[in-house]
């Protein structure tokens, strides 16, 4: 009987120790896109407040420029869009003369030309062994250094976000051999809500309340296959209320002709379109009301922006609020933007990170969004990057002692 209770002992004690270890965190990376800091205190993103509160969070500093692509490189790589090669939502290379990068643009867009400047961490991860997974994030469906994450999807808007998190779930429902140990998913319809009504609309309110509904979903559903997640929930700029009575119009300054508008919005990227045409530089770069116009190597240190190739030769930025134009608007004026100035306190981004990973309960003073590539090397056991702009030292607050 003793021997029979022996056996029945050893038999379980493994089994039980397992379940109380249970199988190895998955660290995961959820965007939302335009999800501006203070939106996490308007009282629509119960789920959201929740993590924050069991888990670190602060305001997160975006990178200039203040928009979708360049930043969400920025977070992955921990290099600043002047070091990491995306340095717009659209831009120019003179090694690629004639053509174009824009997010619209797949055969540009898709390109690794454009993506190989710097290793995104799911890159760094595959390397060393782990398995990644992205359910959408720019860059992630680029072949870059010839590699994808292991599973990956085609960006495609229509995708619904209940789509997504199932997606994801799906994942973290697979056995341990083939469970991710880095997964990301990415949300835009805050983002949209944000340029058509802007960000103090009530369908922000009704989006954020959506999403918010989609990140319970996500946590639920870890929970009750019992997967342990390290969540790290990010956005990648905020949102500022613009409107027709505040823009600037580049024609009145310099004839269309003379000019290569790369990007205009809340700042512009301008080249002259006869590469030594002074008239462009004469026009610009002067004083002007609401906008502030300097040659690439003449911007402000804190920008960190103007040495990559990329960078047109003239970069205006508006005060914020205030609109660049060339012409007609592609897109209504009214509603709100991205892509100010780093420094305005409405580009500020979502940073929630919760899980066993993360210290409970604390919040972090403002800190530049490329030190979340090194939380999450971090997290996932990977080597800092010594040469990154991110450093752990500025989000070391997020971990667990
Ligand atoms: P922005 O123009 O900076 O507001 O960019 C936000 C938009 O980028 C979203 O509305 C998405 O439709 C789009 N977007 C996000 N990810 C991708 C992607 N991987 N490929 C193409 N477009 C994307
Ligand atoms: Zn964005
Ligand atoms: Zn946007």
């Amino acid at each position: 009987m003793r021997k029979l209770l022996v056996l029945i002992a050893l038999l379980f004690i493994p089994v039980g120790l397992a379940a109380k270890e249970g199988p190895r965190p998955v660290t995961v990376l959820v965007g939302i896109d335009g999800f501006r800091a203070d939106y996490l205190e308007r009282g629509h993103t119960p789920r959201l407040a929740a993590l924050a509160k069991a888990g670190a969070t602060g305001p997160m500093r975006p990178s200039f420029p203040t928009k979708t692509f360049p930043n969400h490189f920025a977070l992955v790589t921990g290099y600043r869009p002047d070091r990491n090669g995306i340095v717009g939502n659209s831009m120019i290379d003179p090694r690629r003369p004639g053509v174009m990068f824009s997010l619209g643009n797949a055969s540009q867009a898709l390109d690794p030309f454009w993506w190989n400047e710097a290793e995104p961490v799911w890159i760094t991860a595959e390397k060393a062994g782990l398995r990644t997974a992205t359910m959408f994030w720019p860059g992630s469906e680029v072949a870059i250094q010839s590699r994808r994450p292991s599973d990956w999807m085609r960006f495609d808007q229509n995708v619904t976000n209940v789509q997504r998190v199932n997606t994801l779930l799906d994942w973290l429902r697979r056995p341990a051999s083939l469970r991710p140990a880095f997964a990301t998913v990415y949300f835009d319809t805050v983002d949209t809500a944000g340029h058509r009504f802007g960000p103090d609309s009530a369908e922000v309110n009704a989006a954020l309340a959506e999403v918010d509904a989609r990140v319970g979903e996500l946590v639920d559903g870890a929970a009750k296959m019992g997967v342990a997640v390290n969540w790290v929930i990010v956005a990648d700029h905020g949102m500022r209320q613009t409107d027709e009575a505040r823009v600037i119009q580049l024609d009145d300054l310099i004839d269309r002709a003379s000019t290569i508008v790369v990007e205009g919005g809340p700042y512009a990227a301008i080249e002259p379109a006869a590469g030594t045409d002074n008239r462009v530089a004469d026009a610009l770069l002067k004083p002007h009301a609401h906008m502030t116009c300097a040659r690439k190597e003449d911007l402000p240190e804190r920008l960190h922006y103007g040495r990559n190739p990329r960078v047109a030769a003239i970069i205006c930025i508006a005060e914020p609020g205030w609109t660049i134009l060339s012409g007609p608007a592609p897109y209504p004026v009214t509603g709100g933007a991205h892509g100010y100035d780093n420094a305005d306190p409405d580009m500020l981004a979502l940073f929630v990170a919760s899980g066993p990973a993360f210290a409970k309960g604390a919040t972090l003073p403002v800190f530049d969004n490329v030190a979340v590539a090194a939380l999450l090397r971090a997290v996932l056991g990977l080597p800092e990057d010594a040469a990154a702009d991110g450093k752990l030292a500025d989000v070391r607050g997020a971990l667990r002692r």
